[in-house]
């Protein structure tokens, strides 16, 4: 595994003023991390993370990305658009989506191949409610998720990268264990591995109220090769300590 891999997810909050401010703070306190860093904001934004962090040591991306190329999808953004504003990552299947906009298993999976086509990485999210995990259904849950994606894009799947993010943990303050989250980054890792031979070189991330206080312990286990963080990456100290506990 080569290093961790922290990325935030602004979800949708910020505005130019504030963006600027919190992204120059992290520069400051940035130096040279061993992790890679990444910022996942809002399309409008994009532009001016861009002209905000072109030759730092942190990339950026979106937070969804168009299964189309292009053409009449209102209201889409197309990996090309991505691409034009130099994204490295694209978040999809984000359990916000997955719930609130219907997204499917095999509409995640085309998002994923989209990005894949352009060169954009794929941050593909996965994760069970507390109903599922309650009924004993998480592993079949993740799998599933997965499996979808697997089947999509073939060898490629070595160009993704995983966020187990329990939908329970997500904004809550309620953080899976570290055991909790290694049992199911385990399993990914398997599944991943019975498609490839390199599921090592697939980073596995975990996200679900991950923050300063929890980073290091959450980082520590053998398949938790990063962090997708929501809240804490709208604080730059506290996403700095992050990607800190990710050395
Ligand atoms: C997320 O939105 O991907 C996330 C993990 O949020 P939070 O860290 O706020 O739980």
């Amino acid at each position: 595994m080569s290093n961790k891999l922290i990325a935030g997810n602004w979800k949708m909050n910020g505005s130019l003023a504030a963006n600027e401010a919190l992204v120059k703070a992290m520069l400051a306190g940035i130096g040279q991390p061993s992790a890679e860093v990444a910022l996942c904001a809002p399309s409008p934004y994009l532009a001016q993370l861009q002209s905000l962090l072109q030759g730092s040591p942190i990339a950026w991306g979106s937070q969804d990305v168009s299964a189309h190329e292009q053409g009449a999808y209102t209201g889409e953004v197309s990996v090309g658009m991505l691409k034009d504003f130099g994204c490295r990552y694209a978040i999809v299947g984000h359990s916000e989506r997955r719930q609130y906009h219907g997204e499917t298993d095999e509409l995640v999976a085309a998002k994923a191949q989209r990005a894949l086509s352009a060169g954009v990485t794929p941050i593909v999210c996965v994760g069970e409610t507390l109903a599922e995990r309650e009924a004993n259904e998480t592993e079949a849950v993740v799998k599933r998720q997965l499996a979808a994606v697997i089947h999509t894009v073939g060898h490629c799947i070595t160009e993704i990268v995983v966020a187990y993010e329990p939908v329970w943990a997500i904004g809550t303050g309620k953080t899976a264990t570290p055991e909790q989250a290694q049992a199911v980054h385990a399993v990914l890792r398997a599944q991943l591995a019975a498609a490839t031979t390199n599921s090592k070189r697939v980073h596995i991330l975990y996200g679900g109220s991950m923050n300063a206080a929890n980073a290091a312990t959450l980082l520590a286990q053998p398949d938790i090769d990063g962090g997708l963080i929501g809240g804490a990456s709208l604080k730059a100290a506290d996403f700095l300590q992050i990607v800190a506990a990710a050395a």
